[in-house]
Parts: structure tokens; sequence; C-alpha cells
């Protein structure tokens, strides 16, 4: 470095982009040691430490010497204290904050070198070395507390500090004759350019230090603004890809009666393909955009005390057709008391998740068992099978996504792969766990753990909610639609034609609106409202909705959205609300329980 450059970053100081920028908060955030409030706080420290060494060497030098010694280096530190916790200082510039702070190391530097004057002990060797000692001690004290800083203030600081006592001990080592003394200036001479290097080396080691921790930052931001790019492309997806899907469902069902009516054996045969075809690319898409909503932290669970033994009742019920059909028998084990705090929709789900799995394993005649156990704070529901079992090797993957262990070919009809990643997913945001004990062909013990709940009264128990009728689109009693005065509210035209043709197929008198608006205008007299969450123009189904209700309209509510907006919206305002794809089934269902209901 040329003398010019040395000169030019003495006289015009910049910091070290990593510090002290005050006006640049967010960039900057490790600001300049000097300023550090910590600075401040040890001072009073120092002073005493000062007194001490003041009294230490009145021992040798007539009083006056050490005292002003003593005030002229207390009063340089407080008049720097000083001018750094001004207000004023605040609002400087980052390079006159800099420049202010070089200006105030240095002189104070400056004032505890000269002041060692009023210290020094002619003839003296042992009190002399200690003076050196004392300022050897100081230089490393400076380097610890200007670690960070541009080296250029450290290294002047130390020469200021060191060189003046480091020549007077040279020059009287040298008149004196004394070997102890000059070795002891060349010491306190060399030992500015050690301390600077370690100075440095430290700074660098610092600025690494904080540019990985900006790197890191910056990379969680990327990381949190691609979760929620993902989550917002699947919020959009979710309601184009729910759309014509669901349209889909509907039209089969009318087809369906067609071809039963016409007795065609073959077009009966496609037909339940195409049924079939349907319903895995419906499991397909309502699995992938669960699992989607769930990375996103899109759901959000409804935690309350849950009794496991009414609940275990309705899963294992909702399960007895199947397994009976597979011959495989299914007890529940479960206690009276068994309380945990969790969602009850969830927690069936995983339930109903390892149920099923337990009987599509099962051999034809073997027994699966659903316990509950207590261990602790907690409860263990077990789900016991004697099917083929999971290899060791296999069992830490199968909560991942689409992992089937013995479906190479893929067949969508031995399932997705998705059921356990889906149920892991939901038991961890209730705050449980889900494990897996198991053995090449000896049967699997899966296990969901959750938090013990006590309550301090008896609890509302839960009643078992309607169980979800099967996708069954043959057969359906469609006898209570027969009339009924629908008002349909889509704006979807392949939807809305869909709904509008199912209704007609089922009996029902319907009137199409596209728009909220319309539907307001409708004056004729309709039993229900079927409206769609998103519509076009101003007003939105949930809105149409409330004010239907308000007017004393039965009301059900459709949407294609994966947000929890709409469901908090509809569970507020006690409305009921379908996600799309809604099969027919569901939809009759639906309608059925809102005539049913007292208006
Ligand atoms: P799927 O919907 O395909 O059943 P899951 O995620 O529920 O997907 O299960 C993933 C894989 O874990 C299954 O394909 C199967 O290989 C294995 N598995 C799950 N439960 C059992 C069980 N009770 N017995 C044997 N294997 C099981």
């Amino acid at each position: 470095m040329s003398l010019s450059t040395i000169l030019r970053r003495i006289l015009k100081p910049t910091l070290p982009p990593f510090l002290g920028a005050k006006s640049t908060k967010q960039q900057h955030s490790l600001p300049d040691p000097e300023e550090l409030p910590a600075d401040a706080h040890s001072f009073p420290a120092g002073v005493v430490v000062f007194a001490l060494t003041a009294y230490f060497f009145s021992s040798a030098l007539p009083y006056w010497k050490p005292l002003t010694w003593w005030l002229l280096v207390t009063g340089c530190g407080v008049l720097r204290l000083w001018v750094i916790h001004r207000t004023h200082f605040d609002k400087m510039t980052e390079q006159e904050r800099c420049w202010r702070l070089r200006a105030l190391i240095w002189m104070y530097m400056a004032a505890m070198s000269s002041a060692t004057y009023f210290l020094y002990v002619p003839d003296d060797i042992a009190m002399l070395s200690i003076l050196t000692l004392y300022l050897l001690g100081n230089a490393t004290i400076l380097i610890a507390h200007l670690t960070g800083v541009d080296w250029m203030r450290t290294f002047v600081a130390l020469l200021i500090l060191g060189v003046p006592n480091a020549i007077h001990l040279i020059i009287d080592g040298i008149t004196m004759d004394q070997r102890v003394l000059w070795a002891l200036g060349c010491c306190s001479l060399i030992a500015p350019i050690p301390f600077a290097q370690i100075s440095a080396v430290q700074s660098r080691l610092m600025r690494k230090q904080f540019e990985s921790r900006l790197q890191a930052e910056g990379a969680a931001k990327a990381m949190s603004s691609v979760a929620l790019a993902k989550s917002r492309f699947f919020a959009a997806i979710s309601h184009d890809l729910r759309q014509p899907v669901h349209a889909i469902g509907l039209y089969l069902d009318a087809i369906e009666r067609v071809v039963a009516e016409s007795g065609n054996k073959q077009a009966r045969n496609a037909v339940t393909g195409i049924t079939v075809s349907w319903q895995t690319l419906n499991d397909l898409l309502s699995k992938v955009l669960d699992l989607a909503r769930l990375e996103a932290n899109m759901e959000k669970p409804d935690l309350h005390p849950l009794c496991l033994a009414s609940l275990i009742q309705e899963v294992v019920l909702q399960h007895s057709s199947i397994a009976e059909r597979n011959g495989v028998r299914l007890i529940a084990l479960t206690k009276p008391d068994c309380w945990v705090y969790a969602d009850e929709l969830m927690l069936k789900r995983v339930l109903s998740n390892l149920l099923g799995n337990a009987i599509k394993f099962a051999p034809s005649g073997s027994t699966v068992a659903i316990a509950v156990r207590r261990s602790l704070n907690q409860w263990r529901v077990q789900v016991r099978d004697a099917g083929c079992g999971i290899a060791q090797a296999d069992q830490a993957l199968i909560f991942s996504e689409f992992v089937q262990i013995n479906n190479h070919a893929r067949d969508p009809s031995q399932g997705l792969g998705l059921g356990l990643a889906i149920a892991k997913r939901l038991t961890e945001l209730q705050g449980g766990t889900i494990s897996v004990r198991s053995r090449a062909g000896a049967g699997c013990c899966m296990t969901v753990t959750l938090e013990r709940y006590a309550p301090a009264s008896a609890p509302i128990p839960v009643t078992p909610a309607n169980v979800a009728p099967k996708n069954d689109f043959f057969n359906a009693d469609t006898r209570a639609m027969h009339g009924l005065r629908v008002l349909l509210v889509e704006d979807d035209v392949l939807v809305g034609g869909a709904m509008l043709q199912l209704l007609q197929s089922w009996g029902s008198r319907v009137h199409w609106e596209q728009t909220a608006e319309g539907a307001r205008r409708y004056t004729l007299k309709y039993e229900i409202a079927i409206c769609d969450v998103r519509l076009p123009g101003k007003e939105s189904g949930l809105t149409l909705a409330t004010g239907l209700q308000a007017a004393g309209k039965r009301v059900l509510l459709i949407t294609g959205e994966t947000d929890s907006e709409s469901r908090d919206y509809a569970a507020q305002h006690n409305i009921l609300l379908l996600t799309k794809p809604v099969s027919p089934r569901e939809l009759k269902s639906a309608l059925e329980t809102q005539i049913n209901s007292p208006q």
C-alpha cells in the first residue's frame, strides 16, 4: 500500500461495509463497537483500575504525579463518552461519525500515552517494566475493543499509545547504558505490528461471520418467498383444477342414468370405467392439494377436547363394511375417559388412513385392532394388523410423498402413496406424532401419540357426525329432490350447466343465475339457494349467502378455493360449505340436510 493510500485512509475514514451504519440498519446491523453502550457501562470499572494504578505508582512518585495522570486519563475518557452519547452524534452521517470516532480514540490514546510521563520513574527498572506491561495490557484491551473496526484506526491508536513511551525507554536505556530499558523500549515499539495483525485477522473473521449471516438471512428470505409463491400457485390452480373435475363428476351421474335406462352393457362398462378413473383423479387431486395446503401452512387445526372412544367408534363404523368385504375382523379397545385436545376432522382422517391401510394389508380371516393406551401425559392410539408388515429399511420412507412399498407398477387402485404423508402432517399440526413398529412378514403397528387432555369439568361429548357416504353413483335415492325449487348461483358455464342438468335429473326445479346481483333480483319462490363463493362483480357468494340467509332462505355454499377464509366465514355464519369437487352423492346429502334443518 502506497503512502498516499495510507494517508488517504487515515484522513478519509470509511467504515467497513458491515459496520456501524445506523442509517442503513437493515443491511448493516453490526454497530461500531465504539458506539456500543457496553463501552459506557465498563467505563466506571476502568476508572477504578486507573485509580488503583495511580495508587500503586504513588509509592514511588510524589502523589500529585499519579493524581494528575488519573485526572487526565479519566477526564479524556469522560469527554470521549460524552461526545459519543450525545444525540447530536446519532444525527451525523456514517462518514462523519467514523471520522469523529477515529479522532476520539486517537485523542484518547494520545492522552493515555502522554500521561504516562507522570508515571515514569527514572532509574527504577521494576516500575518502568510494570509501566510498559501496563501499556501493553492497554494495547490488548484496545484490540479487543476495536475488533471489527477499520485496521487503520486500530494501528494508529496502537502507535500513539506505545511509541512515545518506547522512545523514552530506548533513549534512557542507551544514555544510562541499561540494556533492560532499551529492550523494553524496542518491545513496545514493535508490539503494535503483531497487535494490528491480530486485530486485522479478527476483523476479517468477524466480516466473514457477518457475511455468512447475511447470506443465511437472504437464503431464508428466498425460501419463504418461494413457499409463498408455491402457496399462491396452488391456491390459484386448485380453484381452476377443481372446477372441471367437479363438473365431470356431475355430468357423469346424468350419463350413468341414461346408460342404466338404455340397458346397453358396453356403454355401462365404459361409464363404470370413466367413473373409476374420475374417482382416482378426484382422489389424487384432493390429496395433492391437501398436501400442498399443509405444506404451505394454509391448514389450521381447530383444536378442542375430543373423546377418543366415540371418535374411534365412528371411524370403526365407517370401515366395518370394507373390513367385512375383506373378511377381516375389526375390534376397538377403548376407554371411556380418554380425552385429547385435537381437531376432530383431522384426527378422523389420520385414523381412517391407518385403519384403511391395516384392513387393506390384513389377510382374510385375521383381526385388525385399534386400541387406546395411556403413557404418562399422552394417549397412544395403536392400529395393529397381521399383514405383510414393513421391512426396517422401508419404515423411514413410508411417511414421504408417493411412496408405496409393493406397488412398483403404481396401480392407483392400490392407493396413491400420499395417505401417510398427509396423516403425518395432520398429526403434527395437532401437536402429536405418528410412528411405525413392524417387521417384514410380521404385521404392522401404527401409533398416533397425542397430548392427554384432562378436562376440568365434564366436557361436552362429541356427537358422531354424519358419516360421509361413499362415492356411489348408482341407485341414489333422489325422491327428496323431486319438485325442490332451487336457485343456483354459479358463474362457471361448465359447472353451472352440469349442476343444472344434475338437479333437473333429480326432478328439482332450478333457476340459474351467474351473478350475485342477478340472484338478488330473482323474486320467485325457491326453497334453497346453492351459491358458488367466487362470483363476478362486486358481491361475492359469501355476502350473497349471508344476505339470503338473513332474508330467511336456506343456503348452501360451494367453493373451489383452498384458503380457510371462506370456511371460517361460513362457520361463523352457520352456513354449510362444500369444497369442490363435490360428488352428486355429497350434494344430495348436503341438500337433504339443509332442507330438513329448521329455517
Ligand atoms: P397408500 O394411500 O398408497 O396406502 P400410504 O401413504 O397410506 O399410501 O402408505 C404408504 C405405503 O406404506 C403403502 O403403500 C404400503 O406399502 C405401506 N404401508 C402402510 N400401512 C401399511 C400396513 N399396515 N402394512 C403394510 N404396509 C403398509
